[in-house]
Order: C-alpha cells, then structure tokens, then sequence
C-alpha cells in the first residue's frame, strides 16, 4: 500500500532527473527502518540547478504569458489534487502524521495555494503616480511603478509540513515569473519528489523548476552562498535562519526568513472554555507539535487554571499514538531520533526545573520515534516554556490581570503566532493589538489560508508570506519616470 518504487530518488535538474555522487538513507519514522537512498547535491549540482533555473528565467518561463503562467498553475493543482492521495501517504510516511491529516489538510493546502496564486498571475500591476514635475520645474512627468520577478528562487523548505510550505514559496514565486530551485528537508523529500514529477508531467519549461535533495551544510549552503540565487525563501529553525541571513549578506540577496515559534493562548475566564480546551489542545499536539506555531505556552486565568489544566490533561490521555495509516492514530511519530531525543530531553528539563508532570512525560517503549504528550504545570521562566521543543509538550502558566497575561505571552524571544479565548469583543480587540506575533487567532486559530499573510517577529523571523504580501516577496518595484 505504501510502495515508493515509483519515486524518482534523483536530482530534478533543468527538466531532467539527474544522478548525484553522494546518497543517503532515510528512515521510517514509525519503525525506525530504512526508507529510501536520496541523492545528496553538491556544490556542483547546485550550480547546475541554479544554472537551469536562470536560462528558464530568462528563457521560456521568462517569456511566457502571464495568463499562460496561470493556467500552468492550475495545471500542476489539477495534478496535485488527482494524485492526493499518493502525496498524503507519501508525506505521512515519511514525517510520521497521520495520514488523514496530509490528505484532507496538508495536500488541500497545496491546491488552493496554487489556485490564488494562479489567479494572480495575470494581476501584477505597479501603479501610476502623482508627482511634482521634473527637477522642481512644472514640467509635465509620468511617473509609474512596474513589479518584476526577481530571478531564480531558491525554496528551502523543512520537514514538518514540506509540501504546504512549499506551496507558499512555489505558487507566488512562479505566478510572478521567477523560477525556483527547492532544497526540500533532508527527512521528507518524498512529497516534494512526486511533486516535481508532477511539474515534469504538467509541461514546466525545463528549468522552471528544479529540486535538489541533500544536506543543508552542503546543498543549502551552496545555494545560500550562490550569486545567481537572488532570493532565499527559508522555512526552518532560528538558529539555521540566523546563519542563511549572514551568508547572504555578501551576495545582497533578499532574504525570507519563517523561523521558530513558542506561541501564546491566552485562555481570559470569560472564555467557552469547551472552545478553549480543544484548540489549546489541538494548539499543543497538532502534527505531533511539530508545528512552528504550536500553542506549547497556555496562560489561563487563575480562576480556569484548574479546568484547564484538567482539560489538557484529559485531551493528551484521549491522543491515540500509533502507525499514521491506522485510522484511529491521532498522534504519529516525530520525524527523526534526533529530534525525538531532543523533545526527550526536554521532558527531563521539565522535570529538573521543578514543573510539574501533569500527564506523560517519557517516550513509549516501542520501535519508531514516538514521543507521549505531555503536559507540564509551570511558570513562564523555565526552558520548557522560553525554548522552542517542536514536540507534543506544553506548560500551563497561570495569570491573574490582563496586563500580567499580556506581559507573559510577550516575555518570549519568539513571536510568530498567538490564539486569545475570551468572549469580551472589547478585550479580543485590545490583547490582539498588544501581542507580540506576526498572527493571532482570537477563539480559533489563524487558519492557514492563502489569501492571509503569514510571518513572525522577533527570533520567529522576517518578511510576510501569502496574501498580496506573497507577491510583493517575490517581486521587486521599479520606477520610471518620463520627462514628457
Ligand atoms: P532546519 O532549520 O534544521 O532545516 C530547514 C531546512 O534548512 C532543511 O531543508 C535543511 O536541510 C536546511 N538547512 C539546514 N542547514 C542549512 C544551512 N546551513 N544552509 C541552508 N539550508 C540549511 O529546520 P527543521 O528542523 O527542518 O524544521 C523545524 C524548524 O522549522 C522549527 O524551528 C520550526 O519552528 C520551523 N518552522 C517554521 C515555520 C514558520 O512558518 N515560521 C513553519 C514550519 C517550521
């Protein structure tokens, strides 16, 4: 059922699948088995990515019709939406969500991205501006701004949704004519390797788009470090953005940069608190928490705290932790060893830090990388609440003014995303405006919709994705002025 014979394990380089030197091996991460051999690009294949998505640039895609370049768009939806299911079983597989999840959430996403972006393709104005005339003399001058595609693209993208985030920097950039090389993550490339076949057979201008698997140390590095590269769209942690903001300085290249998260939900006791208990619980354990916008700090008033600590408790204990294809999991495993070690860790930290374990707390004993979700009960000051853990962890931190609930939720180096529970419209408003975070969810959690920029502040990153924001990311603005 799960067969990934078909999967082409190579480089997609300028409409063709090309061997690399270098190989390595995946892992299932619900068995801990092999998976599959990657090719691992080099600085070479880099350059030859890099090399076929600039001749396309200013090729074939380049010249092609901006109405052409969304029907193209709609062409590789189609494709996506009739082979949904191969995508969502191929992306559970690999990462470890439950299959359900990837095919009604992750790959729907993917399509309707394509589709807005589809329909922008052809509705990329600049403007006409009022202006003073020439050189402080009235001498009549039309003045207008034009958006043009910056070049060649590079996409890298993580492992814990690899094709919605993918689909966030591939439709805008293409709808704006750039073309794109995608480093997808090292643990989940299989999506993405459909995906380009899928690009392949919907008639891409070779080079349109150009996939390269491999390290991030080397492949993504080298296509940081390259001087045709003009953008890097970068979805991963803070510390990797930190170091692809410094390298590309050199090369001047415009950076985007969705980094890390430790979000607030603010549970006020005038909440629906049903309401409040499921999304903080959905918040916590969505995707195994593997979500940079997991809800991990729950700061609920001391009159709720009790209620919600209880409701947590009882919502982690309901999770059933399995094999992502057996239809009763509601949790799968964490990518990786690593990175179930690491949120193992974690657990311990909580622990010595004195929090309280109100439910969970270790690894299950059983093959794969499974992790149990865990609540702590804790104080905004402890590492299990200050550190991003990208795992089934969350603290209860209890608050008793709004100003104090405001000053937690703050007191983060993060700020991507928040939600807010409360039924006060007049509070929904103010705590909205104060919080620190590129989103906020008041009563529900910002749906991840294309028409709804996305990004975070502070360590959580730089730039907008989506919305009209996604097209301003991939292009740049240029005067003209004519002296008439
Ligand atoms: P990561 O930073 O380790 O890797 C992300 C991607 O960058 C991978 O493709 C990787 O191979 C590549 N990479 C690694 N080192 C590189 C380097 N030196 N130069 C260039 N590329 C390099 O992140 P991850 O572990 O795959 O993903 C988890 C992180 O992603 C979490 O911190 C999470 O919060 C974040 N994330 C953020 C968002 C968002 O929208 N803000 C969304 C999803 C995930």
């Amino acid at each position: 059922m799960n067969d990934i014979s078909h999967i082409k394990a190579d480089l997609y380089i300028g409409g063709t699948w090309a061997a690399a030197a270098g190989r390595y091996t995946t892992h299932n991460p619900a068995t801990g088995e092999p998976l599959i051999d990657l090719a691992a690009a080099s600085e070479s294949d880099v350059d030859d990515a890099v090399s076929a998505a600039r001749a396309a640039f200013y090729g074939e895609w380049g010249s092609l019709a901006p109405s052409r370049k969304g029907l193209m768009l709609h062409k590789l939806a189609d494709l996506v939406e009739r082979d949904a299911e191969i995508l969502g079983r191929l992306e559970s597989l690999d990462m470890g969500r439950p299959f359900g999840m990837s095919v009604q959430l992750m790959v729907p996403n993917l399509v309707a991205t394509l589709r807005y972006y589809a329909g922008w393709a052809d509705k990329i104005n600049g403007e006409q501006i009022a202006n003073d005339g020439y050189m402080g003399a009235p001498i009549p001058t039309h003045a207008y701004t034009i958006r043009q595609p910056l070049g060649v693209v590079a996409a890298i993208v993580p492992w814990n949704a690899p094709l919605m985030i993918l689909g966030w920097k591939l439709a805008p950039a293409l709808a704006c004519g750039n073309t794109v090389v995608i480093k997808p993550a090292e643990d989940a490339a299989l999506s993405i390797l459909h995906l380009a076949a899928l690009v392949e057979e919907a008639g891409f201008p070779a080079g349109t788009v150009n996939v390269v698997t491999g390290y991030g140390a080397v492949t993504g590095e080298a296509l940081v470090a390259h001087p045709a590269v003009k953008k890097v769209s970068f979805t991963g942690s803070t510390e990797v953005g930190r170091s692809i903001l410094r390298s590309s300085a050199s090369t001047f290249k415009r950076t985007a940069l969705e980094l890390g998260g430790k979000a607030p939900q603010i549970v006020f006791h005038d909440a629906d608190l049903d309401a409040a208990l499921q999304g903080c619980a959905m918040g916590m354990f969505f995707n195994q928490g593997e979500v940079c916008a997991a809800g991990t700090r729950v700061i609920a008033h001391r009159k709720v705290y009790d209620t919600v600590v209880e409701g947590l408790k009882a919502a982690a204990e309901a999770q059933v932790i399995g094999d992502p294809f057996d239809p009763a999991t509601t949790m799968g495993p964490l990518v990786n060893a690593r990175q179930r070690d690491r949120v193992v860790g974690y657990l311990q930290v909580g622990a010595d830090e004195g929090a309280t374990v109100v439910t969970g707390g270790s690894a299950p004993e059983r093959p794969g990388y499974f992790v149990e979700p865990t609540v702590f009960a804790g104080t905004n000051d402890m590492r299990i609440a200050r550190e991003e853990i990208f795992g089934p962890v969350g603290v209860v931190i209890p608050f008793d003014t709004d100003d104090e609930a405001l000053a937690l939720a703050n007191d983060n180096d993060y700020g991507l995303s928040a939600t807010v529970w409360t039924r006060d419209v007049g509070r929904a408003h103010s705590v909205s405006a104060r919080i620190e975070a590129g989103a906020i969810g008041v009563n529900g959690w910002s749906p991840l919709a294309p028409q709804l920029p996305w990004g975070g502040v502070k360590a959580s990153g730089i730039g907008r994705e989506l919305g009209t924001e996604g097209i301003y990311a991939f292009t740049e603005t240029k005067t003209v002025t004519i002296v008439l």
